[in-house]
């Protein structure tokens, strides 16, 4: 068993780290403080080949594989969630579930330009009234010769105000024998007639980032934009799903090593009852949990990303991923402030924003309480992954990169 980073997969870490240190950390505070995204970040993650970091260079992408994208993510989040938020909503929820499930020529359409960054894209399926149970959505799509028209409201769609291109989940058929059976997938130009949508402010986290609402009315579909076929749309979330948890679970694993650092560096420079509070018994526990909890969330990533590379299916895995470094960095990012003491109640400081950041993660790619229910589910032996008509390629390095 090799541990080891290739090159490739240290350059990348190298080039993202050296991005979101020198370009995001020194103005991040503002534009949390401001609720505004970063105007420049999307636009430099595009040129840097960030956004298309995981595809082959023929579909636009940097050629890297999956690891590597999981490391990227790790680095992005260190320094703020919501860079991490474009990588799982634009390359995992929308591309990489075009790179798996598109034909050739959605590939060409919109992977490419996807995978260059000079389309935006977003992975709609939540709304006002449904979220973990994702086949009792109501937005619903008619087909009319060679259209569907869509019709319905989203919400809590990030980057819903910044992208050009939308994979879409609704219904198609609402008398299906199972309400999973009648949903399908689109990729929604939403400079269409008929696309509204709007930000929603007031939020506990990811301050930097643009999460919001998309209304749809009478929303021409041609039907080439279909993605898999009709019915296919719930296993398609499915996946679009897995891509995500992952960007998720290497993400927050940056949270939490973004805490330990700094709690470390504090714990070195504070002194109580005259000596460093890192010689305090209580706060090397803290800094020791933190530690582990990383080492732990970054393997449970790294085997994720391993099993994406060999084309194996990791729905487990990336469940177990999600919900181990989502919740340590929660609780990575608590004890820091603790450290912090009345400083880290600041926002002069980052770990604060380090605790309201990695709150949303519990919530959103399915909760906490839904990752709890699939790992049962496989434990007990009633889940069981099932073939699928489009599984996600294998790295091949010749395929990528030539
Ligand atoms: C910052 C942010 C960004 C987001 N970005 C996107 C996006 O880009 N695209 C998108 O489509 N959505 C997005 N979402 C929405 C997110 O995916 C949903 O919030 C999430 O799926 C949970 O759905 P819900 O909020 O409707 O909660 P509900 O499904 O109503 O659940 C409420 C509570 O009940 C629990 N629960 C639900 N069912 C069960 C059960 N069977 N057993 C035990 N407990 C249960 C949940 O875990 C939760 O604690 C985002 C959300 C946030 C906060």
């Amino acid at each position: 068993m090799d541990f080891s980073l290739s090159q490739e997969q240290q350059m990348t870490r190298n080039m993202v780290r050296d991005f979101a240190q020198k370009e995001i950390a020194p103005v991040i505070r503002e534009y949390d403080r401001k609720q505004e995204p970063i105007p420049f970040a999307l636009k430099r993650m595009g040129e840097l080949g960030i956004l298309g970091l995981p595809f082959p260079v023929r579909y636009g992408g940097a050629g890297m594989d999956y690891i590597a994208w999981g490391l990227a993510c790790e680095e992005l989040e260190a320094v703020d969630t919501s860079l991490r938020v474009a990588m799982s909503v634009h390359t995992g929820l929308c591309a990489m579930t075009v790179f798996q499930w598109g034909t050739e020529e959605q590939k060409q359409k919109f992977l490419i330009p996807l995978a260059k960054g000079e389309k935006m894209g977003c992975g709609v399926f939540t709304e006002p009234g449904m979220g973990s149970d994702v086949a009792a959505m109501h937005t619903s799509a008619r087909r009319d010769g060679d259209f569907y028209s869509l019709n319905g409201e989203k919400m809590w769609i990030s980057l819903a105000s910044k992208a050009d291109f939308a994979l879409v989940t609704v219904k198609t058929d609402s008398s299906a024998r199972k309400a999973s059976e009648g949903l399908s997938s689109f990729i929604v130009d939403l400079h269409s007639p008929g696309v509204t949508r709007g930000d929603i402010h007031g939020k506990l986290g990811v301050r930097a980032g643009a999460t919001g609402w998309i209304n749809f009315q009478d929303v021409r579909v041609p039907v080439e934009n279909r993605i898999g076929e009709e019915g296919e749309g719930f296993k398609i979330t499915m996946s679009a799903f897995d891509h995500g948890r992952y960007t998720v679970a290497s993400g927050a694993t940056g949270i939490v090593r973004a805490a330990l650092e700094a709690s470390v560096s504090y714990a070195k420079s504070r002194t109580t009852f005259g000596k460093p509070i890192a010689e305090h018994q209580l706060i090397q526990e803290k800094i020791a949990k933190m530690a582990q909890d990383y080492e732990i969330a970054r393997l449970l990533y790294l085997q994720s990303g391993w099993m994406q590379n060999m084309g194996m299916r990791n729905t487990l895995q990336t469940s177990y991923a999600k919900k181990f470094a989502t919740e340590a960095s929660f609780s990575a990012a608590n004890e820091a402030i603790q450290i912090h003491g009345a400083y880290g109640f600041s926002d002069e400081f980052d770990v604060e924003r380090y605790l309201r950041n990695s709150k949303g993660a519990m919530i959103y790619e399915g909760s906490s309480e839904i990752q709890t229910l699939i790992q049962a589910g496989y434990a007990l032996g009633e889940r069981i992954d099932k073939p699928l008509r489009c599984e996600l390629p294998a790295y091949d390095e010749a395929f990528w990169q030539e």
